[in-house]
């Protein structure tokens, strides 16, 4: 074993980059990321691309801006730097090349002739025999000169990693604890593919190790793989790390979570408008509890991140939680944050300078993303307010002489409070019969912002213009 010089802790995020990050992948990378921030720690990425044909440098690129956007960046890695890369794995072959030789050469590793069909009638035949099907072990034993001759007639063999029969292979995984796997189960696999590439169980432990990785944090998808890349660690002398396998995410439909039932991509949410802080404390409480159940910054995240807080059983990502952690970031903004957010999703063009600020600390504690703001910019930036249909009704209902009450009222009225009450008297309705045309006429909506929020943000004078333009309305 090769003896770990440096006690800081290393995690890594090592994703495909076949398609966008979604919620259920960068949930593995905020955790890595966690992990080691709440220990010091570095966090490393590194790039997947084996699978040439489904690789795309503009995945590599896209995770890596999802990444940086989410406040996840790392220390060391893919386009970061650092002593132990290339960080893509499609630059790697030559260390790769190093170890196949030595596996081959301490006759732990064997080519493999078999054909995807032979394969597949082997695992048939397991099956029915009522065994897991695993490899049998076809070319487990076939000579030198048979191997030289059969690639001598172009056949591309795989190479198999020759997995050591009669043990048991235990580990301690920082979230389920005890964990171990009988190695008669596994069965001879595959390390290299027929046309050279790594195969994932060696190319995935082998950069682990060689990049120093002392925890490994991924899903629990991953959990049988573990003793395999445990057995290659071993035979080539290098250290595994701790292993913490996350509890799945499932769906509201029950099934693990996939773009296919709600996990949407970063790129959608972040057009969307959700704010990274919503995505990582929705994120970091999938799966993870945390004593509080406030906002928590990154900071405070990672503070109280613990990998025995990690539980076992799958969670479930619900989008209503994710909105409750969106409107809760917004309303930690300040008004200047607020109005910068609202900017930058473009929804403030048609606003005069002057009215962003205050319409902006009007909107903050009233919508949940971006996208819902034009409405109530359309609503509060010129008067009248264009009407809804159910305000329309509201005005038409309440009549032009509760209107007229709200106008005699208006000049005498400190606040909304006051002239709520003067109508309510000179009326005599209350509840919802006084508070829904008044939010009807200072809104053109029947729900929104509170209205004492509304009066102070519109002032007494265009309160009078709306009062009128509702009577007008409702006397038709
Ligand atoms: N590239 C692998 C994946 O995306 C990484 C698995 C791991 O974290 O070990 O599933």
């Amino acid at each position: 074993m090769r003896a770990m010089t440096n006690s800081i802790i290393r995690t890594r995020f090592a994703p495909s980059p076949t398609g966008l990050l979604h919620l259920g992948n960068v949930r593995t990378a905020l955790f890595s990321a966690l992990r080691a921030r709440s220990r010091g720690g570095h966090f490393l990425l590194r790039i997947e691309d084996t699978d040439a044909e489904r690789s795309r440098p503009e995945f590599v690129d896209a995770l890596q801006r999802d990444l940086r956007w989410l406040g996840l960046d790392w220390d060391e890695g893919f386009g970061a730097g650092g002593d132990a890369g290339p960080y893509a794995q499609s630059e790697r072959g030559e260390l790769y090349a190093g170890y196949y030789s030595q596996l081959i050469d301490k006759g732990l590793a064997y080519p493999c002739f078999c054909s995807p069909a032979e394969l597949e009638r082997g695992r048939k035949r397991m099956r029915a025999q009522g065994k897991p099907p695993r490899y049998p072990g076809t070319c487990a034993h076939l000579s030198a000169e048979e191997g030289g001759r059969r690639e001598a007639e172009g056949q591309k063999p795989t190479l198999r990693f020759r997995v050591p029969l009669g043990r048991t292979i235990r580990f301690e995984d920082g979230v389920r604890g005890p964990v171990s796997f009988r190695t008669d189960e596994i069965g001879d696999f595959v390390i290299r593919r027929s046309d050279g590439t790594p195969a994932f169980f060696f190319s995935n432990a082998i950069d682990d190790a060689l990049m120093g990785v002392t925890d490994v944090v991924r899903g629990e998808d991953h959990i049988a793989n573990t003793p395999r890349q445990m057995l290659l660690l071993e035979a080539l002398g290098l250290a595994a790390p701790a292993y913490h396998h996350l509890p799945l995410v499932m769906g509201q439909d029950g099934a693990p979570l996939s773009k296919r039932n709600g996990s949407a991509s970063v790129e959608e949410l972040r057009t969307k408008g959700y704010l990274p802080v919503a995505i990582l404390n929705h994120l970091a409480r999938l799966g993870h509890r945390y004593e509080s159940d406030a906002l928590l910054s990154p900071t405070e995240l990672a503070a109280g991140f613990s990998p025995e807080r990690i539980g076992h059983s799958a969670a479930r990502h619900d989008p209503q939680q994710l909105d409750h952690w969106q409107s809760e970031a917004l309303r930690s903004l300040s008004d200047a944050e607020m109005q910068a957010y609202l900017e930058a999703a473009g929804v403030l063009e048609a606003v005069a300078a002057e009215q962003r600020p205050a319409l902006a600390r009007l909107l903050r504690d009233n919508i949940t993303r971006a996208e819902e703001a034009p409405l109530w910019v359309a609503a509060f930036a010129a008067d009248p307010a264009p009407y809804s249909a159910a305000a329309r009704e509201e005005l038409t209902a309440a009549g032009a002489e509760f209107f007229s009450a709200g106008l005699e009222a208006l000049d005498a009225a400190e606040d909304f409070p006051a002239l709520a009450k003067a109508v309510g008297q000179a009326t005599e309705r209350k509840g919802r019969k006084l508070f829904m045309p008044l939010r009807a006429a200072l809104s053109g909506q029947t729900f929104g912002p509170e209205l004492p929020r509304i009066w102070e943000y519109l002032g007494r004078e265009r309160v009078r213009l709306r009062l009128e333009a509702a009577r007008r309305h409702a006397a038709g």
